[in-house]
């Protein structure tokens, strides 16, 4: 098949360039010249472990190109496939405008009948937006299809080849089996729906999956008070079928690109049909709570006095195998360590110029190396739990630091790693180790 697939971020190209992986001839379009520039010269604008070598081997084979020319590569496909952005308004509302401008430049182009799906996460009803806006530009025959993606970074490209499901929304049995087929190769579970219904299906996984994290985090800081370990709350837990161990891990909370905004989103949905989401603002509210822990330890120690202490931070990216720091849990955190007077030392391995480019230089001092950053430190916030910091030896760790404070905000490490060490460690639900 002809796919075009429209946005070249984190979905976008990953999605195009494991369709051409699947044989299939892909054109992918941004309307950001730079990185279509990068993705020609055989670069990839972001981190996705994987990624690179898949998208060099489909452009040799001839089955997979990038272009600024929205217009001609729509011209020659078969499915179009929109996966721009959707980021959230002030109100906490899906902005829908880069869909609404991609809905309208695909309609100028349209010469045929096409597909055309929206992997983007968008609101009930937006797929019937996209078709009322190309409807109102072109007369050429078009099926609507609603194409929610659940890959998540930094396993992007596993989760694309080997997806647990594929939801198809469609109202036309025709497209629908079209796009079955085309995913085929990748799984069996393929579920179709009403495009309403397979909108609706994204939002609630990933408020789903939002509650889950935060409900743990809640126990987490209640074991906190009464002496108990949430880690072993939580693996006892996660053995009952009907519960699972995924995303039962307590920490500082979620963030990222997804959870952040698809329950402020979720709400919206809900508030516009005068339904008030209790339960997904509780989660919400707990998430943002949950940041703010690592800052309530930090005080604690020191008195409440940060203004003078010097704290290395660990991890700038919401998760490890990412450069995303889009509403990482790490930005608030050290925004409120500067406000507060503290002298920042920061290292990511991956993630340290997309944080500067986003949020500026915040007067945090940049480092090379985690080893740098630790040295001279009052304490050591842990943030993302990249391999990296999981193995570092923790007696040179001790020796650099000031005084050997440990705030690990993703409880990476054990009671055993910490034996022979004179750490004063503070994690998150977990009896003091240490
Ligand atoms: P992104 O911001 O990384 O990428 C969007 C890209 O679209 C940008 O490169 C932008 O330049 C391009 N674009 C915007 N308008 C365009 C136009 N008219 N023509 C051509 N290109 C255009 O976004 P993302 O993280 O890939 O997310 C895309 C969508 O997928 C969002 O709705 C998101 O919620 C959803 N989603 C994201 C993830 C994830 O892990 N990032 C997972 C599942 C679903």
């Amino acid at each position: 098949m002809n796919i075009t697939v429209i946005g070249t971020g984190y979905v976008g190209l990953v999605s195009g360039i494991c369709y051409a992986e699947l044989g299939h001839h892909v054109v992918c379009v941004d309307k950001d010249l730079s990185k279509v520039e990068i993705l020609r010269n055989g670069g990839i604008p972001i981190y996705e472990p994987g990624l690179q070598e898949l998208s060099a081997k489909n452009t040799a084979a001839g089955r997979l190109s990038f272009t600024g020319d929205l217009r001609q590569a729509v011209g020659q496909a078969d499915i179009v496939i929109i996966a721009v952005g959707t980021p959230s308004l002030p109100n906490g509302e899906a902005n829908l405008s880069y869909i609404d401008q991609a809905a309208v430049e695909i309609a100028q182009a349209m010469n045929g009948y096409k597909i055309i799906a929206v992997k983007s996460t968008v609101p009930v009803g937006t797929n019937e937006r996209v078709a009322n806006l190309i409807r109102s530009w072109t007369s050429e025959r078009f099926d609507s299809i609603s194409l929610p993606e659940f890959l998540r970074e930094g396993s992007a490209v596993q989760d694309t080849l080997h997806p647990d499901r594929i939801v198809i929304g469609a109202d036309s049995q025709e497209a629908a089996d079209t796009m079955a087929e085309l995913h085929k190769p990748l799984t069996d579970q393929i579920v179709v729906t009403d495009i309403r219904s397979a909108e609706m299906l994204k939002y609630a996984s990933n408020a789903f999956l939002a509650t889950k994290i935060s409900f743990i985090n809640e126990i987490a800081n209640i074991c906190e008070k009464v002496g108990a370990d949430v880690t072993r709350v939580a693996e006892g837990m996660g053995y009952d079928k009907r519960i699972g161990h995924a995303f039962l891990k307590a920490g500082i909370g979620y963030g990222g690109s997804c959870f952040p905004k698809d329950t402020r989103a979720l709400i919206q949905i809900a508030g516009n049909v005068d339904y008030e989401f209790k339960l997904l603002r509780a989660v919400v509210e707990v998430n943002q709570d949950q940041r703010m822990s690592v800052i309530r330890k930090l005080e604690t120690i020191f008195d409440g006095e940060l203004s003078g202490k010097t704290i290395a931070v660990w991890g700038l990216a919401f998760k490890p195998n990412t450069d995303d720091v889009r509403e990482s849990p790490a930005v608030e955190i050290i925004q409120y360590l500067v406000r507060s007077g503290a002298r920042v030392k920061a290292y990511d391995p991956i993630a340290m110029q997309n944080f500067k480019t986003m949020h500026g230089d915040n007067g945090v001092m940049w480092c090379d190396d985690a080893l740098e950053a630790a040295t001279g430190a009052d304490a050591l916030c842990l943030l993302t739990e990249w391999e990296e910091f999981v193995r570092v030896d923790l007696g040179q760790l001790q020796s650099l630091l000031r005084k050997p404070i440990l705030i690990d905000g993703r409880n990476v490490f054990k009671e055993e790693d910490l034996a022979d060490t004179a750490f004063i460690y503070f994690s998150i639900g977990r009896p003091r180790l240490n």
